[in-house]
């Protein structure tokens, strides 16, 4: 059943004039739009009192949950508009049905996958002026719930609330592609064997923070993790998962483990991939493999993919004073093309024969 938003608009919206300024340069997740989805659950009443509201800071006892035990999870997902105006949303479902599974992970109340998609589109449908339509930009939308009781004993919270904000985005990388270099990770781990790796949760970022700090001292721009109970298997970047293109013809990507994020770019790479006729594997890749397909010059490209910025190549890895690959490495034919589907698919240039694109208006 559809719950009714209830739209309590702002007094005091930015102006056109103020919005055009700020869509003509989006940055990423410094800005947000004047509203903000938000739904209140308890065990009584469940989900409830649904609403619109103007953006601005939450109320909190400061006992509430999530300010101790960390009881938060989130999404992250993308509004589209294209040259007819129309606004599409990619794949919100998948987002919605991995915010349960995550949600379940932290023992955090269930909301419905109807309930989520209709949360961004109500927002989205009112923040509609504020979507960018520069090349490759977009309306990034969170997504995010956290334990509200006041309460300090050990056991999941009884109340939660869930909220959507909005931030125009702009093209990551400023149109141009660049190769980024990524450092591998052998003293700090995102996530372990039955954590907490497999969901989308706040904790698992405040992890990252360290290990992401040093990377960016030694020159690189992200991380990549290995599971060192398992041979050093690659995992992923901190927030993006990660590609190998083999032989030229192969699309290889660390098998989800229990401790790696199920991306929605992932699996649409994956789609997409067989769809082109590529071979795809889904399996354990060591990092001693990735230094041999790279020493026997079989390994073609190297690419990371998520939303924020759908993919990415990869020019280089770092193992200590090893380089793995060529930093300034051109993108490679099987991830521009990937990227071009990918991109085109998101903004309606090409069709959509998935049923990836929800439109909200
Ligand atoms: C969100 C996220 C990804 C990418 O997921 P998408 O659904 O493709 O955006 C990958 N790894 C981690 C750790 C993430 O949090």
């Amino acid at each position: 059943m559809p719950i009714t938003f209830e739209r309590k608009l702002t007094s005091t919206p930015t102006s056109p004039e103020r919005r055009a300024e700020i869509l003509a340069k989006p940055a990423f997740g410094s800005v947000f739009t004047d509203h903000m989805a938000v739904i209140d659950y308890t065990e009584e009443k469940g989900w409830h009192n649904a609403r619109i509201e103007p953006y601005g800071p939450l109320s909190l006892d400061p006992a509430a949950a999530v300010l101790h035990y960390g009881q938060e999870i989130f999404e992250g997902l993308k509004a589209y508009k294209n040259e007819d105006g129309v606004v599409g949303l990619f794949r919100p479902e998948a987002n919605a049905e991995r915010m349960r599974r995550s949600a379940d992970r932290l023992v955090m109340a269930d909301l419905p996958v109807e309930t989520f998609v209709q949360a961004v589109k109500e927002l989205v449908d009112v923040e509609s002026d504020w979507i960018p339509t520069g090349d490759g930009e977009s309306l990034y939308l969170r997504p995010f719930m956290i334990a509200t009781e006041a309460f300090l004993g050990i056991r999941p919270s009884k109340s939660y609330t869930f909220c959507v904000i909005a931030s125009p985005a702009g093209n990551y990388f400023g149109g141009e592609l660049r190769p980024v270099k990524i450092w591998v990770e052998r003293e700090y781990a995102r996530a372990g064997r039955g954590g907490t790796g497999s969901a989308k949760c706040g904790g698992n970022y405040a992890s990252s923070l360290k290990p992401q700090i040093l990377a960016a001292q030694r020159g690189c721009d992200q991380v990549v993790y290995l599971d060192p109970l398992n041979d050093n298997a690659i995992e992923e970047l901190g927030g993006m998962n990660v590609f190998l293109v083999v032989d030229g013809d192969t699309v290889v990507t660390p098998a989800l483990s229990g401790s790696i994020l199920e991306g929605v770019t992932r699996s649409s790479v994956l789609t997409l991939a067989r769809e082109k006729g590529l071979k795809v594997e889904e399996r354990t890749v060591t990092l001693d493999e990735w230094k041999r397909l790279s020493a026997e010059g079989r390994l073609s490209e190297v690419f990371a993919c998520g939303t924020a910025a759908v993919i990415t190549p990869i020019g280089a890895i770092y193992d200590g004073d090893e380089v793995i690959g060529d930093p300034e490495a051109p993108t490679g034919p099987v991830t521009s093309d990937l990227r071009t589907t990918l991109l085109g698919l998101q903004t309606g240039v090409v069709e959509d024969t998935h049923g990836w694109v929800t439109r909200v208006k």
